[in-house]
């Protein structure tokens, strides 16, 4: 370590300034450079028992990609996180690294953690800027087996991508209109660019897999009707997420201009909203009201300014220490000018005649006894309500796992919550040859847990079949 490194001190990430970019949707973090990712990745003390790999959930090998890219090597840094995970560019970007890995890293409490996150990062955008992608298509030898993935977010197409590998025909159906699931149509621009994403599927296609968009199972076909000789599929993995938004119930919430954060974020992503005359426009609100406190309210509230939003304000019935969100997209949406009014919980959406949003009540709260879920439970303050006047209301409580293959496949063992019911070691459903994992399994959760899920029910597909 040269005498300029601090052990103790992280390289900063270049960042968009606040004013400049609540105004634009490219992406807010500009990545190392080449010197500050060396710099950063120094500081790794490459510690034998690296309590770090066992903070990821897919266990990539950190020290060793880190000390690849203290020496430079920074395709072979790539390659190396790929051993573990086929989407390193992305994950480098949104996993909330700050509770696994970084949590774990020995520097943490000392001084700064290593960025981890950054590095991933670093090393994916680099190979990707550099080097074409390498295709191992010819050497791949194909078993005679075919599979069927539902879902083409970060759980089924990581499904797709091990069994490609393994020499499987693969098909991934998608009921959008486009590839990625929540990567494309949740994730907004200026946290994950979509070329991004568009590169890695493309990169997918070009190992031999086949992507059916505007299909949906269940209804387009059913599930069985996969198994039929028409289709011809000896397995299927069910990768269909949780996209179904949650709300709250309250009078007033069938307003005009009130969306769940799923319509909002779909239609400015995937649909171009933004866009003067879009044939699926939103309202662009002056006074936007969010209602949550996770990333999905984060990228909500910051989407709004972005349209032409003059207040952002988000409404969190607890205190920020809960909030679920990460603590770096807060940090962001606070620098962008979005107002958080915490302890708060709307009782009432207020309209005008014509049945349009003109304001939110609310009631302030305060912290009682913990609940299921470990946090404290929120409870009103009596005769506290109060009204923010506002144009648009997002809702984003969360959301419940997609109904239609639950429904649809009687034979399938679904929870009392919706999710499908799996042996987490296999990814295994009830029903044999039929295996699911992501967010269809846990119910909302993170990107990378939904790709350790796929990881794992590939590795049983490959046991089963072959
Ligand atoms: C706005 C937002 C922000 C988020 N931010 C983060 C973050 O910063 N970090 C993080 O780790 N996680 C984040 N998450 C959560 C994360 O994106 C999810 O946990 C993850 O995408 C789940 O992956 P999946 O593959 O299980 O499902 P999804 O990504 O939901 O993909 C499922 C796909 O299946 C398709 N589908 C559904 N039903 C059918 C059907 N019947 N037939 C065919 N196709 C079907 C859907 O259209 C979708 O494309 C965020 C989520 C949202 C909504």
């Amino acid at each position: 370590m040269d005498k300029k490194t601090d052990r103790f001190t992280r390289t900063p990430m270049r960042e968009q300034k606040p004013d400049v970019r609540k105004h634009n949707f490219d992406e807010v973090p500009c990545g190392y450079s080449e010197e500050e990712a060396v710099r950063e990745a120094t500081r790794c003390l490459q510690c034998k028992h690296a309590p770090c790999i066992n903070g990821c959930p897919v266990h990539i090998k950190i020290p060793e990609f880190l000390k690849l890219i203290e020496e430079k090597k920074y395709s072979d840094a790539a390659q190396k996180i790929k051993e573990d995970n086929a989407l390193p560019a992305v994950c480098g970007r949104v996993c909330p690294q700050e509770i696994q890995c970084e949590l774990k890293c020995v520097l943490h409490g000392k001084g700064a953690p290593i960025a981890i996150g950054n590095l991933e990062r670093f090393a994916a955008d680099w190979q990707r800027e550099h080097q074409q992608a390498p295709l191992e298509r010819c050497a791949i030898k194909k078993n005679g087996k075919k599979v069927a993935i539902v879902g083409s977010g970060p759980s089924g197409l990581t499904v797709a991508d091990e069994l490609i590998r393994a020499g499987f025909e693969v098909t991934i159906f998608e009921a959008l209109h486009v590839a990625g699931g929540v990567l494309m149509y949740g994730i907004p621009e200026f946290r994950l660019p979509k070329r991004i994403m568009q590169e890695e599927i493309h990169h997918l296609e070009l190992l031999g897999v086949k992507i059916e968009t505007n299909f949906v199972v269940g209804k387009t076909a059913e599930l069985d009707d996969l198994f039929s000789d028409e289709y011809g599929f000896d397995a299927i993995y069910i990768g269909s997420g949780a996209g179904l938004p949650v709300f709250m119930g309250i009078p007033g919430e069938n307003s005009v201009g009130v969306y769940s954060a799923n319509e909002y974020l779909t239609r400015s992503n995937l649909m171009g909203a933004y866009k003067q005359n879009a044939t699926t426009p939103i309202s662009h609100g002056k006074h936007v009201v969010v209602v949550g406190g996770g990333n999905v309210a984060m990228d909500a509230a910051r989407t709004a300014l972005r349209l032409g939003a003059e207040h952002s304000v988000i409404i969190y019935r607890r205190s920020e220490v809960e909030m679920p969100a990460r603590d770096e997209d807060v940090q962001h949406a606070k620098e962008e000018g979005v107002e958080f009014h915490c302890l708060c919980n709307p009782v009432a959406i207020l309209s005008d005649a014509k049945g349009v949003v003109t304001g939110i009540r609310s009631s302030r709260m305060e912290l009682g006894e913990l609940d299921d879920s470990g946090r404290a439970r929120p409870v009103a303050i009596k005769d506290s309500e109060f009204e923010i006047a506002c144009d648009v209301v997002i809702i984003a409580i969360g959301n419940h796992p997609n109904p239609l293959i639950p429904q649809t496949a009687p034979d399938i063992d679904i929870s009392s919550r919706g999710t499908i019911i799996v042996d987490e070691t296999t990814g295994r459903t009830s029903k044999k040859y039929v295996y699911a994992g992501g967010d269809i399994v846990t119910g909302s959760a993170t990107v990378i847990l939904a790709m350790g899920a796929g990881k794992i029910a590939a590795k049983s597909m490959i046991e089963d079949l072959l």
